[in-house]
C-alpha cells in the first residue's frame, strides 16, 4: 500500500524525471490502475488485486456508480425453476443482436454466466430466492425456451427490483477487503500513451482542483455509458461517456457507435427507468384506445419481445396519434398483478412512480415512453478485454476496457435486458484475470516529462474562460436534437442536420465562459470537461448513423427500412480525424447461428 502513496521517499523517485507542473506527492504508482468503480471496473479490480496492487480512480463514490441503479436482473441459464440451457441463451442473444454480435464473445458470455452469478452468491450477495431456497429467476424480453420456439423463460436472477444495488455493494465490500486503494471523486483527464503503450492516466482531484498522475503497468477502463447525450434518458447524471472520449483522443477508433438502445419504458416525461421486470412479471402496454397494441407488432412474444421492437411499437403508436390523450406516452398497466406481488417484486418501481409521477401503481396505469438507455458500441477489445489500437487485431499494450464503455461485441445491434450486468461482471472479471496474468510481465514504462502539461493548460484555460457560450445551453441543444433526430427512428435528412449541430457545438465550445473560478469542487469546470468528451464521440454516433444505410436492431432508418446483410453484416469502426470521422469495418464472427429473418 505504501507504493500507492506516491514516489515520495522511494529510491525509484530519484530515477524519475519529476513531471513538469505536478509535485511528486501527487504522482502515484500502482501495478494496475482502474478507471471507474461500477460492476465492470470493480470485477476487474477484485481479480487483479489478488496478485498485485490496484488503484481505482472514480469520479463518483464507488457505490454511486450507475450499475447500482440496475433494477431487473442478471441473466444466467441456471434452470432453477424450469428447463434452460446456455445454447438457448446464446441463440436468444445472437438473434436479439440482429446477428451483429460476435458469436465467440457471446458463447463465453452465456457459458460462464452461471459461474458469475454463483460467484456473487458465494460472496454473500442477497438475491431473491424461491420457496425452496434456490436463486429465483424471472422472465425478460427476448429470453426464450427452445431456440425461440417456446415462450419466455425464467432466466434473470434478481434481488427484487434492486439487483444492481446488491451486486455493486457486494463487489465493493470485497474490493475493500482485498485492499484495493480507492481515489473517489477524481476525474480522469487523459490516458498516458506513448509509443503505443499505455503507462497510466492523468486525473483531477475534484475536491482540491489538483492534478494527479497515476503511473501503472496497465490501465483498465470501466467508465460506463453515455445516456446523458440524450434529453430523455434512464441514465444518471454522471453517465457522460468519458472513457470513449479518452480513447478517441489517443487515436482509438470506436466500434458500432450508431447502435444506441432506447428502453421502451421510461417514466413520462423525463425517462426514469421502469424496469422491464414490470413486464416480466406480467405488466401490459396499452394505447389511448385501450388496446394491447403489441398484438400488432409481436403477436407471439407481446410485451416480452426485445427492446428495439417494443420501442418502435410505442413510438409508432405515439407518432400515429394513439398516445394517451394524443400525448407523447402510452400506459404500462401492472394493476392486475395485485398489491402483494407489486410490493414483493417491484417495490422500488412503486415508489419511483409515486414520487415522480404522483401515480399509485395499484390504482392507475404508469405513463411511459422510450428512453435512451444503453450503448451497444464502444471501445473495441479482444476476448480478454485488451483494447485494439486499430479496432481489429493490433493490441494497445497496457490498456484494457470492459463493461458498457467497451465493445467486445456481445450485444451487436441490440442488447437483451439482463445481459449487460452479466457482461460487465463477466468481462470485467476476464479483464482482471488477463491483467493478473500479464501485469507482472509489463514494466513501469517511463513517463514523458511533460505528461500532464496539456491537462494543466486545459484546466487553466477553463478556469479563466471568459467566452460567450454556456456549456449548459450547448448541452441542452445537443441533447434535444439527439433525441429528436437520432432517436428510435432516424433518417438521412435529420441526421445530416444533426451532424451540423454537433459541429456547430464543437465550434462554439471553443468559446465557452466559466463563471466559477474556485478550484474546490468546481462542477462548472467538470461539466465542461465532460461535455468536451461528449462532443467528440457524439460525432461518431451521428456520422455512424448516417453511414449505415440499413435498419438493424436499434438502428431504425425510415429511409432504409430493411436489414441488408449483403452490404452491412459488418462492424463499423469510427476513427476521429481532422476532417471528421473516417470509417473502417471488420467482419462479424459467426460460429453457430447463421443470420435469419428476425421475427418475434
Ligand atoms: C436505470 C438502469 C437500470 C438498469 N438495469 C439493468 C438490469 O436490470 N440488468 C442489466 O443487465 N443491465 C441494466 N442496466 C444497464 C447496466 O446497469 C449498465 O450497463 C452497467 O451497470 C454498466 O456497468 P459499468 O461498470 O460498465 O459502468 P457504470 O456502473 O456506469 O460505472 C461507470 C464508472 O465510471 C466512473 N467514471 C466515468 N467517467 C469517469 C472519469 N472521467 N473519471 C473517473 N471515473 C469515471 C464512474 O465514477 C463510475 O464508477 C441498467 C441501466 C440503467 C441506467
Amino acid at each position: 500500500m505504501s507504493e500507492s502513496e506516491g514516489y515520495r521517499n522511494e529510491a525509484e523517485a530519484e530515477k524519475l524525471h519529476e513531471p513538469r507542473g505536478v509535485p511528486l506527492h501527487n504522482v502515484h504508482r500502482h501495478d494496475v490502475l482502474v478507471v471507474g468503480a461500477g460492476l465492470a471496473a470493480l470485477s476487474g479490480a477484485l481479480e487483479a488485486a489478488k496478485i498485485g496492487d490496484v488503484g481505482v480512480v472514480t469520479k463518483l463514490f464507488p457505490t454511486r456508480s450507475h450499475s447500482g441503479a440496475a433494477q431487473g436482473g442478471i441473466a444466467a441459464s441456471l434452470a432453477n425453476q424450469e428447463e434452460d440451457h446456455w445454447e438457448w441463451h446464446m441463440f436468444d442473444t445472437v438473434k436479439g443482436s440482429d446477428y451483429l454480435g460476435d458469436q465467440d464473445a457471446i458463447e463465453i458470455l452465456v457459458r460462464e454466466a452461471s459461474s458469475v452469478v454463483r460467484g456473487f452468491e458465494h460472496m454473500g450477495c442477497p438475491f431473491s430466492r424461491t420457496e425452496g431456497g434456490r436463486l429465483a429467476q424471472r422472465k425478460f424480453g427476448g429470453h426464450t425456451k427452445d431456440f425461440g420456439k417456446g415462450g419466455p423463460v425464467l432466466r434473470a436472477c434478481y434481488a427484487a427490483d434492486r439487483t444492481g444495488h446488491v451486486l455493486l455493494h457486494t463487489l465493493w465490500e470485497q474490493c475493500v477487503k482485498h485492499q484495493v486503494r480507492f481515489y473517489s471523486e477524481y476525474l480522469a483527464l487523459s490516458l498516458i500513451v506513448k509509443d503505443k503503450v499505455c503507462r497510466g492516466i492523468v486525473a483531477l482531484d475534484m475536491a482540491t482542483g489538483e492534478v494527479h498522475i497515476f503511473h501503472a503497468r496497465a490501465v483498465l477502463l470501466g467508465t460506463g455509458g453515455y445516456g446523458r447525450v440524450f434529453s430523455i434518458t434512464s441514465n444518471s447524471f454522471a453517465n457522460t461517456g468519458d472513457g470513449l472520449g479518452l480513447a478517441m483522443r489517443v487515436g482509438i477508433p470506436l466500434e458500432d457507435m450508431e447502435f444506441v438502445q432506447f428502453h421502451p419504458t421510461g417514466l413520462y416525461p423525463h425517462g426514469i427507468l421502469i424496469t422491464e421486470g414490470a413486464r416480466g412479471e406480467g405488466g401490459y402496454l396499452v394505447n389511448d384506445e385501450g388496446e394491447r397494441f403489441m398484438e400488432k407488432y409481436a403477436p407471439e412474444k407481446m410485451e416480452l419481445a426485445p427492446r428495439d421492437v417494443i420501442s418502435r411499437a410505442i413510438q409508432t403508436e405515439i407518432n400515429e396519434g394513439r398516445g394517451i390523450g394524443g400525448k407523447g406516452y402510452v400506459n404500462l398497466d401492472v394493476r392486475h398483478l395485485g398489491a402483494e406481488k407489486i410490493k414483493e417484486r417491484l417495490p422500488q418501481i412503486a415508489e419511483v412512480v409515486s414520487k415522480f409521477a404522483g401515480v399509485d401503481v395499484n390504482e392507475a396505469p404508469i405513463p411511459i415512453q422510450p428512453t435512451a438507455h444503453y450503448s451497444m458500441g464502444g471501445i473495441p477489445t479482444d476476448l480478454d478485454c485488451r483494447v485494439l489500437a486499430d479496432g481489429k487485431g493490433e493490441v494497445l499494450k497496457g490498456l484494457f476496457a470492459a463493461g458498457e464503455c467497451a465493445c467486445v461485441s456481445v450485444h451487436g445491434a441490440n442488447r437483451l435486458g439482463t445481459n449487460s450486468l452479466l457482461e460487465a461482471a463477466l468481462y470485467g472479471r476476464r479483464a482482471g484475470l488477463a491483467l493478473a496474468r500479464e501485469v507482472k510481465g509489463l514494466p513501469f514504462n517511463e513517463m514523458p516529462e511533460e505528461v500532464a502539461e496539456q491537462d494543466l493548460k486545459m484546466l487553466e484555460r477553463l478556469l479563466g474562460a471568459k467566452g460567450e457560450e454556456k456549456v449548459a445551453d450547448l448541452r441542452k441543444r445537443l441533447q434535444e436534437e439527439m433525441m429528436a433526430k437520432c432517436g428510435v427512428f432516424r433518417n438521412e435528412k435529420d441526421l445530416n442536420s444533426l451532424l451540423e449541430t454537433v459541429k456547430d457545438c464543437q465550434e462554439r465550445y471553443r468559446n465557452i465562459g466559466i463563471k466559477d473560478r474556485s478550484r474546490c469542487f468546481n462542477t462548472e469546470v467538470v461539466e465542461a470537461i465532460e461535455f468536451g468528451y461528449q462532443l467528440d464521440f457524439t460525432e461518431a454516433i451521428v456520422a455512424g448513423a448516417i453511414n449505415r444505410k440499413e435498419s438493424r436492431g436499434a438502428h431504425a432508418r425510415t429511409d432504409f427500412k430493411e436489414r441488408d446483410d449483403t452490404n452491412w453484416l459488418k462492424h463499423t469502426l469510427a476513427l476521429k480525424i481532422e476532417e471528421g470521422i473516417r470509417f473502417d469495418y471488420k467482419p462479424v464472427t459467426i460460429t453457430r447461428f447463421k443470420p435469419k429473418a428476425r421475427v418475434y
